[in-house]
């Protein structure tokens, strides 16, 4: 196989080998999680040691976190205005999300379009605090805004976040997919009522998620009922090996993130430094925020991301745009949007995102690449020729 360069960890990371590994032994489990026999009662084993595994990595208790289908799945159950502190405590009925969320929160879960409010960001990408104490002066909410943003990497504060929303008796969700294994966090420091977890951006299998709650922190209504299982929050025979998969991936991180952290920073002050050093007037979004160590989102005037990505994977580099694609018509990213970028510019987004297995031929590559390409834009031709 040609050798290739895989720069698009925020879309997905490859599986980790521990997780493979765990997995593969899973899936020889005949029992059902749910049986009381010795069969049922390995397979039920494995589920709660993922769940611990899970669980030390963002600090929580093991017992808040449900297993799910993915982050998405995950999203939407925590957007209800079913949860409460209290059971029988009034319903927050309405829901504040940052500007810059992932599609399924800003849709608002099950809260509905009526009831859903956008808190804006700066220029940076962050959550411009005063917007949500506007918001919130009309009354207790529920909030989501995310630990860091998929496209650029922009890290929120959610602590200061967390304090503004507890003031007015709401509830913070926080989506932190793409956190883990890249910035070290806690649950309980961040202060956070729900937060979001994925199982394959962390090198775990694709379909698994978790939710975690703060202890005591009531459903009344969940969104997945059936046969009770994860307490009667999610309803479904358990997916027992993505999850010892998941929480396999979940321990590896947990006892490598400062390696990780370390590694990723240092391949991203190659890659910008390489960027600039071919065009200086190259972009980089969210630069003067709070980044992921692992994430670069950057533009250049007459780029167009959709034939870049195109260009670069004829020169076997895999990266993405930070444009949308709907019904075959490419939108401006809603995120860049946000932040008051040009749309012009913000049409010429390209993500490059990184992972423990990436090296530095692979970022020898990506910049060639860029070099070559960039060659034929100032010359204003067709990058895909180049
Ligand atoms: N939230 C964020 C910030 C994401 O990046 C993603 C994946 N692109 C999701 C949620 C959805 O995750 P999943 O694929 O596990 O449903």
């Amino acid at each position: 196989m040609t050798e290739r360069a895989y720069l698009d960890w925020n879309a997905t990371a490859p599986l980790r080998p521990d997780a493979r590994a765990a997995i593969l032994a899973a899936l020889d489990h005949a029992g059902n999680p749910s049986s009381v026999h010795a069969e049922g009662r390995t397979a039920r084993q494995l589920i709660e040691q993922a769940r611990r595994q899970v669980a030390a990595l963002v600090g929580a208790d093991p017992d808040t976190i449900v297993f799910t289908s993915g982050a998405t799945e995950a999203n939407a159950m925590a957007l209800s205005p079913y949860w409460s502190a209290k059971p029988g405590q009034p319903a927050i009925t309405r829901l504040l999300v940052s500007a810059v969320e992932h599609p399924s929160v800003l849709g608002g879960g099950r809260f509905g379009a009526g009831v859903t409010h956008t808190i804006a960001v700066d220029s940076q990408g962050v959550v411009v605090r005063d917007a949500l104490r506007a918001l919130l002066a009309g009354g207790p909410a529920m909030v989501s805004v995310m630990l860091a943003n998929n496209e650029t990497g922009v890290i929120q504060p959610i602590c200061e976040i967390a304090e503004i929303v507890h003031e007015t008796g709401g509830l913070l969700h926080v989506d932190a997919v793409q956190a883990p294994g890249r910035i070290p966090f806690n649950f309980n420091d961040l202060n956070a009522d729900l937060m979001t977890l994925s199982g394959h951006k962390i090198g775990g299998p694709k379909g698994t998620g978790a939710l975690i709650r703060r202890s005591g922190l009531h459903l009344s209504d969940p969104l997945i009922g059936g046969g009770g299982q994860e307490r009667g929050l999610r309803g479904g025979t358990e997916n027992v090996a993505g999850i010892a998969g998941f929480g396999a991936a979940a321990a590896h991180i947990t006892s490598h993130i400062g390696a990780e952290k370390a590694h990723a920073l240092r391949l991203r002050k190659r890659i910008e430094a390489g960027l600039r050093a071919a065009t200086p007037e190259v972009i980089i979004f969210g630069e003067n925020a709070d980044r992921l160590p692992n994430t670069t989102s950057f533009s250049h005037s007459g780029l167009r991301a959709e034939t870049a990505v195109i260009a670069f994977d004829l020169a076997r580099v895999a990266v993405s745009s930070g444009a949308a694609c709907s019904s075959g018509k490419v939108q401006p990213s809603s995120v860049l949007a946000a932040m008051g970028v040009d749309s012009a510019l913000a049409r010429g987004a390209i993500r490059v995102s990184t992972g423990h297995a990436t090296g530095d031929a692979d970022i020898d590559r990506f910049l060639s690449a860029w070099t070559k390409l960039s060659e034929s834009l100032l010359k204003g031709r067709d990058v895909i020729a180049a």
